[in-house]
C-alpha cells in the first residue's frame, strides 16, 4: 500500500478515530467494522486467497510494507509536532521502561489475571469435551459452544489488558494530566467488559455442568474478584467511553 493510499485512508470520515485502542479484537464479532480503519486495512491488504494465509510469505512482505510506510508517517508527523524520535530511546529511558514494565507484571492484578487464564487452561485440559452439557443446552435453545468461545477468547486478553492498565497507571503517576480520558481507564474498561462476558459465559456452563459445578464455581468465584479488584484500583474505569462503543458522533 502507498503512503498517499494510508494517509487517504486514515483522513476518510467514515473512521472512528482510535476506535481498535480500547476493543476486544474480535473483528469477527465487531459490529463497527465499517467504521475501523485496521478492520479495513486489513481487509484491504489481506482479502485475496493468498494473503489470507497466514504462513504465506506474501503475508509478511505486505505486513512489512505497512510497517515501513506507516513508520514513515510517523517520522513525518514527529517533525511537524517538533519531536526527535531518535533521541527517546536513551539507556537511561529504555532502563526506566523495563523496571516499569516488571513492575507492572509482578502486580497482584497482573498476578492474578495470569492464574485466571491458567485457571481456564486446566479447566479446558480436564474437561476435554462438553459433549452432554452441549447437548442439553441446545435442547433449551442455548449454545454453550459460544460461551466456551467467549472464555477462550478473554482467556488471555483480560491479562494483557489489565497488564497495559496497570502500565499506564505507573506511568500516569509520574506524568498525570486530568485534561485528557487516561489510557489506563480505557484499558480497564476493556478488561473488566471481557470479565463481564466472561462470568456471564461461565454462569451458562455452571448451569448445564452439574458434574463439574465446584470447578466452575471457584473460577466465576476467582474471576469475579479480580473484577472487584480492578474497579477499586480503577474507580473511573466504568465511566470511561470507549470511542465507537459507548457513544460517538460521526459529525463532530
Ligand atoms: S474496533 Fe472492531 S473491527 Fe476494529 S480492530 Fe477492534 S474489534 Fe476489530
Amino acid at each position: 500500500m502507498k503512503k498517499d493510499r494510508l494517509k487517504k485512508l486514515a483522513g476518510d470520515k467514515r473512521f472512528i478515530p482510535g476506535i481498535y485502542n480500547y476493543c476486544d479484537r474480535w473483528c469477527e464479532r465487531c459490529p463497527q467494522t465499517s467504521h475501523c480503519l485496521n478492520f479495513s486495512l486489513s481487509e484491504e491488504e489481506f482479502s485475496d486467497p493468498e494473503t489470507q494465509d497466514i504462513q504465506n510469505e506474501a503475508f509478511w512482505k505486505k505486513l512489512s510494507g505497512i510497517f515501513g510506510e506507516t513508520l514513515e508517517l510517523l517520522k513525518e508527523a514527529a517533525k511537524e509536532w517538533g519531536v526527535d524520535l531518535d533521541t527517546l530511546d536513551s539507556t537511561d529511558d529504555i532502563e526506566k521502561m523495563k523496571a516499569k514494565g516488571e513492575a507492572a507484571e509482578n502486580h497482584l492484578l497482573c498476578r492474578a489475571a495470569k492464574k485466571y487464564a491458567e485457571m481456564v487452561k486446566d479447566w479446558v485440559d480436564e474437561k476435554e469435551t462438553l459433549f452432554f452439557e452441549t447437548a442439553a443446552a441446545a435442547r433449551d435453545g442455548v449454545d454453550l459452544d459460544e460461551a466456551v468461545e467467549v472464555i477462550r477468547w478473554y482467556q488471555y486478553f483480560i491479562c494483557a489488558k489489565i497488564t497495559r492498565a496497570v502500565r499506564g497507571k505507573i506511568d500516569e503517576e509520574e506524568e498525570r494530566d486530568d485534561e485528557f480520558p487516561s489510557d489506563s481507564d480505557g484499558s480497564a474498561k476493556i478488561a473488566l467488559i471481557a470479565m463481564d462476558r466472561s462470568i456471564a459465559a461461565w454462569a451458562m456452563i455452571r448451569h448445564y455442568d452439574t458434574y463439574g459445578a465446584e470447578a466452575v464455581v471457584d473460577i466465576i468465584a476467582f474471576l469475579d474478584g479480580l473484577r472487584q479488584a480492578v474497579e477499586k484500583t480503577f474507580p473511573r474505569a466504568r465511566s470511561f467511553v470507549r470511542p465507537g462503543f459507548e457513544s460517538f458522533d460521526l459529525n463532530g
